[in-house]
């Protein structure tokens, strides 16, 4: 098979077919990025062949060529079926949204046309009445749009694009094989209009090219012109190894100048980290710009109020509130406390006066969760978000 990449070039490519033993992977505690309990990779591998993608990395065991090879789970509904079913199970999947997307191949990759693993994972989740968070960079998703209407009049469907920027040219080097920022944006646009939730992940902005105060701006700004319902930011990592010595060779060839620069902020630990001075630089920018539009900086929780069991609610919300108060360079003792009720097995309610002997739960904590509890809601988080 091959595939055509944006700068032209064409690369031959390998497909595997292989059978999986499970396909939806449980967090341990709710992921409050996505709202979501579970998520799964279809493929693994990824023809999109993004420049910066961690998914490269060793640790993830892709085999093969990254960009080049994909295996594809051929089994994949069988077991999903099988993992979807109540009968059987001691307890029921959590609810949350079912996360499609991210890991190590985009669930809407040029394969899909073909295996149409995707479409047939929603007709699935339909059918248990799941809700479902969508996040690629193929507008190949407008594909599906009769199955993500029909979720989302039952629960609800987010459609989530991620970006290193709106600027088409640095996104042609980097990621080469999807289409275009613009391209992206006309189909959040045409989501929208058909009533379903959208959202950027701008995430990761390549450090001296997509991370300038302009460009960022830029990017927000054409995300609230089509509507999007947030923003969600975040920088790069370069884990050291196949995702950073492929990154380096393309820096070199197209930026060289930005060596050196690079080699200060990415000094080499395991986890591919920038300096915490870099980050520190552009989350706030980001959030002076996320401010200026008035563009929530986490998924708003009108999105999600009615979905989640108590405590995961609790949870989401005070981690969101650690977050934003940390953007801002405050500190906060939200997240222990978030990490403390995740352990828990009883609702929350059931111990409403016993809140303080939880670790990180102090009287302010206290309050918040209290008033969760009883509306559903947080005024302090709500002002937090829009700053
Ligand atoms: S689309 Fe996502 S998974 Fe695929 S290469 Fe790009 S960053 Fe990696």
């Amino acid at each position: 098979m091959n595939t055509n990449t944006r700068e032209g070039c064409i690369s031959e490519v390998t497909i595997r077919e292989i059978e999986a033993k499970s396909i939806l992977r449980k967090h341990r505690k709710i992921d409050s990025w996505f709202i979501s309990h579970y998520g799964m990779n279809l493929y693994r591998g990824c023809l999109h062949n993004c420049v910066y993608c961690d998914g490269r990395s060793e640790t993830y065991h892709v085999d093969g060529e990254f960009g080049e090879n994909v295996a594809v789970k051929i089994n994949a509904i069988e077991v999903l079926r099988h993992e979807l079913n109540p009968k059987g199970k001691r307890a029921p999947l959590k609810r949350s949204f079912i996360m499609m997307g991210g890991g190590v191949g985009d669930s809407y990759q040029p394969v899909e046309k073909k295996y149409e693993l995707t479409r047939k994972t929603l007709r699935l989740l339909y059918e248990h009445k799941f809700p479902v968070h969508i996040l690629t960079k193929s507008t190949l998703v407008e594909r599906d749009l009769d199955i993500l209407r029909k979720i989302n009049e039952q629960n609800r469907a987010i459609v989530s694009f991620s970006f290193s920027s709106v600027d088409d040219g640095i996104s042609s080097i980097f990621e080469p094989g999807v289409p275009s920022p613009s391209e992206r944006l006309r189909t959040l646009a045409f989501f929208k209009k058909e009533g379903i939730a959208c959202g950027m992940f701008l995430l990761p902005v390549i450090p001296f090219l997509t991370d300038t105060s302009e460009l960022m701006e830029e990017t927000v700004k054409q995300a609230r012109n089509v509507g999007v319902d947030f923003t969600i930011f975040g920088g790069m990592t370069l884990k050291e190894g196949r995702q950073s010595d492929y990154f380096f060779d393309v820096l070199k060839k197209r930026y060289p100048e930005l060596l050196a620069e690079y080699r200060n902020i990415y000094g080499g630990n395991g986890w591919g980290q920038a300096t915490g001075e870099y980050y520190n630089s552009i989350n706030s920018k980001f959030n002076a710009i996320a401010e200026k539009y008035e563009m929530p900086k986490r998924i708003p929780p009108a999105l999600y109020t009615d979905i989640l069991w108590e405590n995961d609610l609790v949870i989401v919300i005070l981690e969101h509130i650690d977050y934003l108060l940390k953007l801002e360079g405050k500190p906060s003792p939200f997240g222990y406390a978030a990490y403390s009720i995740s352990k828990l097995k009883e609702p929350l309610s059931t111990m409403k006066r016993e809140l303080r002997k939880l670790r990180g739960v102090g009287k302010t904590t206290e309050n918040i969760i209290i008033e969760i509890l009883e509306t559903g809601r947080s005024s302090y988080y709500e002002k937090l978000l829009l700053g």
